[in-house]
């Protein structure tokens, strides 16, 4: 008899959260416990590093995300294919959406790609305690994050892949977990290792 094959619950592969500058331990917590839980990672929790001087963009006082991602691709270029890295900060960030040249976002992720980052800059606007600033940050960290593993925009309803389009109402309102659509894209994407490592 042919065994079963093994059913795999093993991890998809190592995110590194690397914290820029001061920012909240319960938050980088959170972020980790959120990301273990509903994108089935295992996280690691860097050392702070500071925020990129190359980054600053000063006619508006914050920084450009997509530096921000190159910086963090920089650091983890010699990591294994299945590695990411999610850069978490307090200032405002920003990208360029045309027709704007320089747009305030929550976060950004290339896709796919190596590197994603997270502002609680914009979250905390409106926000009705820290537990809710902390579901927000998880819910786009785990966005940015399914961006790096290749899945686009969807319009499951309730998806945390769901467009935010430049509103947090998308956001407040997510699941925790991917739709049925984008879990079936990211098990093809990035799938799950055979066992826990
Ligand atoms: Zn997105
Ligand atoms: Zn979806």
């Amino acid at each position: 008899m042919p065994d079963e094959p093994a059913i795999a619950t093993g991890p998809r592969g190592v995110v590194m959260l690397v914290p820029f500058g001061k920012f909240p331990t319960a938050q980088v917590d959170a972020v980790a416990d959120h990301l273990r839980a509903h994108a089935q990672v295992e996280v690691r929790t860097q050392a702070a590093v500071p925020l990129p001087k190359a980054a600053w963009y000063a006619p508006r006082q914050r920084y450009r995300a997509d530096a921000l991602l190159d910086h963090l691709e920089a650091m983890y270029a010699d990591a294994p294919s299945t590695t990411r890295v999610l850069g978490l900060t307090t200032f405002d960030i920003s990208t360029s959406k045309p027709p704007h040249d320089d747009w305030g976002i929550f976060g950004l992720g290339q896709m796919p790609g190596r590197a994603a980052v997270v502002s609680t800059f914009r979250l905390r606007r409106k926000a009705k305690n820290p537990a809710h600033v902390q579901r927000r940050l998880a819910t786009t960290a785990l966005h940015e994050l399914g961006h790096t593993f290749g899945l686009d925009h969807c319009t499951e309803p309730l998806c945390p892949m769901q467009d935010a389009e430049g509103s947090i109402a998308n956001t407040d309102s997510a699941n925790d977990d991917f739709g049925p659509e984008c879990l079936r894209a990211i098990d093809r994407l990035a799938p799950r290792a055979a066992a826990p490592q």
